[in-house]
């Protein structure tokens, strides 16, 4: 059936790290791929407008509207969901060829989007997500979002309550109390599960 079909993961791995918007999973990422540059990153298409400083095809591929919902009918994406009323979806392709060359590939994505994968995937993938320290601090945090006007951090901030509530589906659970920790205690979960055959 078309969009159900089983993604096989192997020899590589798949690591889903979620967690609530402004909870810092671009900074803890980024300081992941620092320690660890042999992992992957799962670039995905997105229909929103590049903030600054993001570039095509390394912070997302910036695709229209048109271009996502052809990609949804041919059945390109191993998951996609709609997040603020934009698209976000991750390429089934991407990963396919990442993880068969022995890659482990890191997909951030929203609890939507790991559900489906959690359905999808066969074979080795870890779910992690990604926790404030304080979850008052998630407000502050989206409010310092320069590109971010006072009712949509609101908005984030409402929802990454709800994303809160997911936690529980995920195998680990790390808190983002320091950057660099954080980063270490996700490639230790990481190098702890190599080997390990789940789904
Ligand atoms: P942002 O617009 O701030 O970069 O991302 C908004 C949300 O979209 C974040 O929670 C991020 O993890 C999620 N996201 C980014 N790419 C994907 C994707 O390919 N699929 C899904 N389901 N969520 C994504």
């Amino acid at each position: 059936m078309p969009g159900d079909e089983r993604l096989v993961v192997g020899p590589g791995r798949l690591i889903v790290v979620s967690g609530p918007s402004g909870v810092g999973k671009d900074t803890v990422l980024r300081e992941l791929f620092r320690v660890e540059p042999r992992l992957r990153y799962s670039v995905s298409y997105t229909t929103r407008a590049p903030r600054p400083g993001e570039r095509d095809g390394a912070s997302y591929s910036f695709v229209d509207e048109d271009t996502f919902r052809q990609m949804v009918e041919r059945d390109e994406f191993l998951e996609w969901a709609e997040i603020y009323g934009q698209r976000y979806g991750t390429s089934l392709q991407r990963v396919r060829d990442a993880v068969e060359r022995g890659e482990d590939v890191v997909l951030k994505i929203d609890v939507q989007g790991a559900a489906r994968v959690r359905e999808r995937v066969a074979g080795d993938a870890v779910f992690i997500f990604l926790l404030p320290p304080h979850p008052e601090d998630l407000r502050r945090r989206l409010k310092q979002r320069a590109t971010e006007d006072e009712s949509s951090a609101e908005i984030r901030y409402a929802t990454a309550v709800s994303e809160l509530a997911e936690q529980e589906k995920y195998d680990h659970k790390v808190v983002n109390d320091d950057v660099e920790r954080a980063a270490r205690e996700i490639l230790q979960i990481i190098d702890r599960g190599r080997g390990r055959i789940s789904g």
